[in-house]
Parts: structure tokens; sequence; C-alpha cells
């Protein structure tokens, strides 16, 4: 399929070429095969259709310059409009508070508690502080393991209270252990469901409301495509979360459900992750993500 996307652009571009302006005519053609290929790629048709209408007022009538191709010229319109589309430049991680906290929320099997671990290495590593890990899944016994398997990997403690069934309870008490270990970041896993589910929204809120945390990662699996875009609206609806993580980019995606997330919930995609090794979380830089979408 993403083959297919660069190609369309491709020859999109190429449809241009020789051409010593971008008239009205050449570029309501091409604007439609970009659109194609960005629906094709999972985005929203009314974001997609809504960008290439932009496209196309910047594009049409542009002189080019005898350097530059038409198709070249187009081409870096689309990338700094995709760029732009996807917050311009990338986010920060806020940190601050001692101990900051962190609360990650998705659905179960987005990859929740492998981004957890992924930024508690990346916590420790690149911003040198010390994060504690917090299984708050009252739910799975084996998530509370699958945590402390990956604590044990990069060397970061996990708190965790297996009998306890209050969420809110355990992360307080999580908080307060590490204060008094000198623990500066607390990252909070909480549970997921299959589906958004009133106990699970309602049990993430407490928390939230519980703890105040400073930042609300919202984890997203950005394979599902239009689904991806719904969750995320649901999610941030009842948590005003403060940014999204993309997850599972190793695998057949070009990253359409980035346009589409950030175009429906307005918030800064932080984090995209890729692969199960602990030592693959990466910043969101947009640009390199439109030049991706591009391909
Ligand atoms: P959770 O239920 O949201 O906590 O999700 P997990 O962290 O347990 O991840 C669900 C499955 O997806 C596991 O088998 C992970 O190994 C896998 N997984 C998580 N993140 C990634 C990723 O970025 N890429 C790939 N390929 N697999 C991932």
């Amino acid at each position: 399929m993403f083959e297919s996307l660069s190609d369309k652009l491709d020859s999109a571009f190429k449809n241009l070429k020789g051409q010593g302006r971008i008239t009205e005519l050449n570029v309501a053609s091409t604007v439609k095969e970009i659109r194609r290929a960005l629906v094709d790629a999972d985005v929203n048709y009314k974001i997609a259709k809504d960008f290439t209408d932009s496209i196309k007022e910047k594009a049409t009538g542009e002189k080019v310059i005898n350097s530059i191709s038409p198709g070249q010229l187009m081409v870096k319109i689309v990338k700094d409009e995709l760029t732009e589309l996807m917050g311009g430049s990338e986010a920060e991680l806020d940190l601050s508070g001692n101990p900051a906290i962190i609360l990650i929320a998705g659905l179960q099997g987005s990859g929740k508690t492998t981004f957890s671990g992924k930024l508690a290495n990346y916590i420790k590593t690149k911003k040198g502080k010390s994060p504690l890990l917090v299984a708050a899944d009252i739910y799975r016994p084996a998530a509370i393991e699958q945590l402390k398997i990956l604590g044990e990997q990069i060397n970061v403690e996990v708190y965790s209270e297996p009998e306890n069934k209050d969420a809110v309870a355990i992360v307080q008490n999580a908080i307060k252990e590490a204060k008094s270990k000198n623990k500066n970041v607390v990252i909070i896993d909480t549970a997921g469901r299959l589906a958004i589910d009133e106990v699970m929204m309602t049990e993430v809120a407490n928390i939230k409301n519980a703890v105040s945390p400073k930042e609300i990662l919202f984890v997203v699996d950005s394979m599902t495509g239009q689904d991806a875009v719904n969750t995320a609206a649901a999610f941030n609806q009842r948590l005003d979360y403060s940014g999204v993580v993309l997850t599972k980019l190793d695998g057949d995606t070009r990253g359409g459900a980035a346009i589409s997330i950030k175009s429906t919930v307005n918030k800064p995609i932080k984090f995209v992750s890729s692969g199960e090794k602990m030592d693959t979380l990466d910043v969101f830089y947009p640009e390199r993500m439109a030049q991706r979408i591009l391909g």
C-alpha cells in the first residue's frame, strides 16, 4: 500500500514537470491524487480534503524559480504543510515536579506497558533522572509481571501491590515510595481494556484527579486506522491528555494516523515507538513523519 502512496505522489508530481508555472488546472488534478494517496494512508477523508484545499491555495499560480522544477516545489509545499499539520516542531515532555508524575493510558494491546518501559529507560538514560515505574493494573496480574520483567531489563524499580484492588491507593502509595527513595519521576502504567468502557475511563480519571499528573500520555497503535482516531477522541474527552504516543510504527504503516489524530484532538504527538526493544523510543519530529508519509 505504501509503495503506491509514493508512486501516486510521484506520478502526480510528474504531471507538473516541464510546466513553467503551476496553474489552477494542473494543480487541481495533482491535489486530487495527493488526497487519494493520503486517504489510502489512513488519513480521514475530511482532513485530507481540508489539507489538499490548503495545498491548492498555496500552490496555485506560484512562480517556479528556474532551478526548481514544479514537482520539487510541490513536494516542498506538501512536506511543509504536512509538518505544520502535525504540530510544526517537537513537543517537550514536562518533567517538572518532584516527583514528576506521568500517567500512561490507552487500550489493552496498544503497547502501553512496552512504552512505559521505554519511557523509563529514556528518562533515565537521556534525561539523567531517576524513574519509578508503577504497575496500576488491578485486573491482570500478568500485566504487573510484564512490567517487572521490563523493569529488570532496564534496571528501573517497579512498584506494585498485587493484592490491592484500589488503583488510586496504589498510585498514592507509589508516590510516597518515590519520595522516600529519591525517585524524581513516577511513570504509572494503568489498566487497559480491549474496548473503551466506563469502568476503565472512570478509574483512569480517578487516578488523574487524585494525583494531578503533569503529563498524561495516550498510547495508540498506529496500525489501527480510523479506530485509532475514534479511541483518541474518546480518551481525550474524558482525560484531556497532554500528549499522544504512536506505537508499532515498525509495522506496515506509513503514519497517516499521526495526521488524523493530531487534527482531531489537537494534542501534540510526543513519542513514536517501534519494536519491542527498550531503546527504540523516539521523540516525535513532525518533519520526519512528513517525510515518512511522503515516502
Ligand atoms: P498494553 O496491553 O497496552 O500494555 O500493550 P503491551 O505493551 O503489552 O503490547 C502489546 C503487544 O504489542 C506485545 O506483544 C508487545 O510486545 C507488542 N508491542 C508493543 N509495542 C510495540 C511496537 O512498537 N512494535 C511492535 N511490533 N510490537 C509492539
